[in-house]
């Protein structure tokens, strides 16, 4: 899922992350583990579940960098958190999450809650079968991709999705590809950042790397309206490049932009 994207954009900007998540025993899932273990992401929060087969998505880019999204979810993946009850995130200063998995994401942001660190949802689409906002009430900061909110509240005007999601969580935001990003702030005012201006050639990835670039940000300590930009700038050069992770920027290519 994203936040998997998230841990390997955090890693190649600078921080460090350890993926919390399930696998099967097969193939996908030893490409999934070694290629984040290949990106120097902590693997050691993985479960690798004997006789399942990993959930993945399949990603289908038009020649104008638009997606199409095949997801395979698990029907008969254990989805309990036991297995993670007894491990700490005592080292960890955030928590990243996306909804492939809510009880996961309940579990890890119920934590960070009480410990009284970020906890940063990405809500996309195809989250059919489930509710995700309880999950978005334990997120101290949710970023939704467009179809994402539009989804949770079955209505066209973004503006009026933000307002809604409020009601739910203290921090929330908007992603619309080359338009940028909204939010709503403190005082209940939207606000609105332009995406940078790039010769986009390949947009897979970029809500991860936002959202991998934001949690980061936050960590270093940036305010929210700051990590945004550091997030949009993070991912627009990703937009510039073509190639999967390897378009992933660097901390270097970030700074660079923002200059
Ligand atoms: P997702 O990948 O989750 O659908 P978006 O497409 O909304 O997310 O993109 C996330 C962010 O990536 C945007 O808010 C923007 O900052 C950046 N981005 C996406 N597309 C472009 C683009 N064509 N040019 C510049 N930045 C972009």
């Amino acid at each position: 899922g994203m936040a998997a994207n998230g841990a390997v954009a955090i890693v190649r900007l600078g921080g460090r992350a350890a993926w919390c998540g399930r696998v099967g025993d097969e193939a996908i899932g030893a490409a999934i583990l070694s290629g984040l273990k290949s990106e120097g992401v902590d693997t050691g929060w993985a479960r690798v579940v004997a006789g399942e087969f990993s959930p993945h998505s399949i990603v289908l880019c038009d020649q104008d960098g638009n997606r199409s999204l095949i997801v395979h979810r698990s029907e008969t993946m254990d989805p309990s958190t036991e297995w993670i009850a007894q491990r700490d995130i005592t080292p960890f200063a955030a928590v990243h999450s996306d909804t492939r998995w809510p009880e996961g994401s309940k579990y890890l942001l119920s934590a960070a809650r009480d410990r009284g660190i970020p906890g940063v949802l990405d809500v996309d689409s195809a989250n059919d079968g489930y509710d995700v906002k309880p999950i978005v009430a334990l997120a101290s900061h949710t970023i939704f991709s467009t179809v994402g909110l539009r989804e949770m509240f079955a209505i066209d005007d973004l503006e009026l999705g933000l307002v809604k999601a409020s009601a739910l969580c203290r921090f929330v935001a908007v992603t619309m590809g080359a338009d940028g990003v909204m939010w709503r702030d403190k005082s209940g005012s939207i606000i609105r950042l332009p995406a940078f201006k790039v010769n986009a050639l390949e947009t897979i990835g970029a809500g991860d790397i936002f959202h991998g670039g934001f949690a980061l940000a936050l960590v270093e300590g940036l305010s929210e309206r700051e990590a945004l930009l550091f997030a949009s700038a993070a991912a627009a050069v990703k937009c510039s490049r073509v190639g999967g992770r390897q378009g992933y920027p660097l901390r270097s290519d970030v700074t660079a932009l923002l200059k």
